[in-house]
């Protein structure tokens, strides 16, 4: 557990509603951080005083953890192999800090760490890992949109659009229908080599970037007509994203799509029964109901659901292709996901996998968990953690019921946000803490802050002084930091985003990647898509039944051989006759 040493501060007090009072032992709390701060002269190293010896590790056990790293690179090697399978998980605005401080607060709230720091995601125990340089082909700084254009299609193109290529404007209408400016992404390429195919999200089934495997949209919103309609374009020459889920191929065979958005899936005239609230189609279209029927015309059972319930209940062996839309827009929050009857990532990436992982052939599955980008565009650092520790523990599912010698795992980021990790606290201090050193105005600072949002102001208008953490109450997963500067919405960032691998050709990719080459590498592990093959691959050309039929491959070579030999012995005859 956690030692109470790390409890300096103490915490302020706080009411029950979460709301912070001011009062008098606060401002005491406050003066004994000076006065610690003054007796330690400020530095790292005297504030460590204050952890006891016998809790912290030996210089032993670090040799020792080396040890273990070397021998374990030592038995690994690099796996190069035909991919049957793969999993690509994208992680939304995931940067590298998230990842470090969901590191610690995983393992001071549920590993049961002495301190958190020495913990580790399961993500993290992969064996090999990258970088992902994110930026726009216009911009410094990715959305969601264009980066899911680069790690699924294989091209940078332009801002908040995708699957398109850079000849599309934003919000280019004319240039959105037409399909020589549409490119093709990962899910396309793996359903061509007759790979089932999947996608899950934590958002919208119909948002960007999950809709980027199979629609090219000039502005991501564009996800229902009435989307379209109201920027002036006609839906008609221009479909949204729920249209391209009929029309476009990609779309058609998907086997498996799984998230929230059901009100851009149905009418306005439809009242969703759970919500008792209309749906945002101006067009009379069911895409569900549409979706069903198309499906009768392909092989296999399909099913749409619209609850957890639903979705445990599923006898997966009587189940081909699967459409679920748990809620009307985003999930919720995983720890509101029980009480709405909704699924958790864990489970709807377990289910997908049982369904696709019946094609022989492999499968492909796209997942992406949408929460932690909204955590840090409102400010709230708790929540964006709980987010990547519940989509984390989809990763580990999603390692588990795969076998490491025939699927590739890539767990990455689209972009990472302004989150900082910062101050010199003492090992173990609660991530979502303050320093126990003050700044030079006074005050303490958040462990972890943000450059800019919709936060409370960085100071007080009235006093001109800056806002007092000390008496908020930050591990409450709706408290939302204090802002240096107010923007309505945290801004991405742009510093490159990690990549995990495992599995056949993971090695490849070690180092820092473009995030457009993301794609083309999953596909050569895969041995998919138009790009480079792998020695595995089998060429498409040769791979007919003739010469993949085990009764005719064997049985040649060694007819060749008779032939051979027969030959050599006439001439050895003859030769052998004439001497
Ligand atoms: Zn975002």
């Amino acid at each position: 557990m956690h030692p109470r040493w790390n409890q300096i501060p103490p915490s302020p007090p706080v009411s029950t509603s979460g709301d912070v009072e001011r009062s008098c032992s606060a401002k005491m709390q406050l003066f004994k951080v000076s006065i610690i701060f003054v007796l330690s002269a400020g530095t790292s190293v005297a504030i460590g005083k204050e952890v006891p010896s016998q809790w912290l590790e030996t210089p032993t056990h670090w040799r020792n953890l080396a040890k273990e790293a070397i021998l374990s690179k030592e038995r690994q090697g690099p796996l190069e192999a035909v991919a049957k399978n793969g999993i690509f998980f994208i992680g939304d605005g995931m940067g590298l800090t998230s990842v470090s401080a969901a590191r610690v607060f995983k393992g001071q709230r549920d590993d049961g760490a002495r301190f958190g720091e020495e913990s580790s995601l399961h993500m993290e125990t992969f064996p090999y890992s990258g970088l992902s340089k994110t930026y726009c082909l216009d911009t410094q700084v990715a959305d969601s949109s264009c980066s899911a254009t680069a790690y699924l299609c294989g091209i940078k193109a332009r801002f908040a659009t995708a699957g398109l290529t850079p000849g599309v404007l934003f919000a280019d209408c004319r240039g959105q229908n037409n399909t020589d400016l549409h490119v093709s992404s990962i899910v396309e390429w793996a359903q061509r080599e007759g790979k089932s195919t999947g996608v899950v999200t934590s958002g919208r089934v119909t948002a960007i970037p999950g809709a980027a495997n199979w629609a090219g949209i000039a502005r991501r919103s564009w996800e229902t007509d009435a989307d379209v309609a109201e920027w002036g374009m006609n839906p008609e020459v221009c479909p949204d994203t729920g249209i391209q889920l009929l029309r476009k191929e990609a779309g058609q065979r998907l086997n498996v799509l799984l998230g929230g958005g059901r009100h851009r899936l149905t009418p306005v005239e439809k009242i969703d029964q759970e919500t008792n609230s209309p749906g945002k189609r101006t067009d009379g279209r069911n895409i569900a109901e549409e979706w069903l029927v198309m499906k009768e015309g392909q092989t296999g059972t399909a099913r749409y659901i619209t609850g957890r319930d639903e979705l445990m209940g599923l006898n997966v062996l009587e189940v081909d292709h699967l459409l679920g839309s748990f809620a009307m827009s985003e999930l919720p929050w995983s720890d509101e996901l029980e009480r709405n009857n909704d699924p958790t990532m864990t489970e709807m990436v377990a289910v997908a996998i049982k369904i696709l992982n019946k094609n022989p052939n492999g499968f492909f599955l796209f997942v992406h968990g949408s929460k932690i980008d909204s955590a840090h565009h409102s400010n709230r650092p708790g929540r964006a953690l709980r987010e990547i520790v519940e989509f984390d523990k989809a990763v580990k599912t999603g390692d588990e019921m795969t076998d490491d010698q025939d699927t590739l795992i890539v767990v990455s980021a689209d972009h990472s946000h302004t989150m900082g990790y910062s101050g010199y606290n003492v090992r173990g201090n609660p991530i979502l803490r303050h320093s126990i050193i003050p700044a030079d105005d006074g005050f303490v600072f958040s462990t972890l802050n943000y450059a800019n949002g919709p936060g409370p102001a960085w100071t007080n208008p009235d006093t001109g002084l800056r806002h007092n953490v000390l008496l908020d109450n930050t591990t409450n997963p709706n408290y939302e930091l204090p802002v240096p500067v107010p923007l309505f919405s945290e801004a991405h960032s742009s510093e490159d985003v990690p990549i995990f691998a495992k599995g056949p050709y993971a090695h490849y990719f070690a180092g820092v990647q473009e995030q457009s080459s993301i794609p083309h590498l999953i596909a050569y592990a895969l041995c998919v898509g138009d790009g480079l093959k792998n020695r595995h691959c089998i060429p498409s050309d040769e791979t007919t039944t003739e010469n993949l039929d085990p009764t005719t491959t064997p049985s040649s070579a060694p007819a060749h051989g008779l032939v051979y030999y027969l030959v050599l012995l006439t001439i050895f005859t003859i030769f052998h006759g004439r001497g």
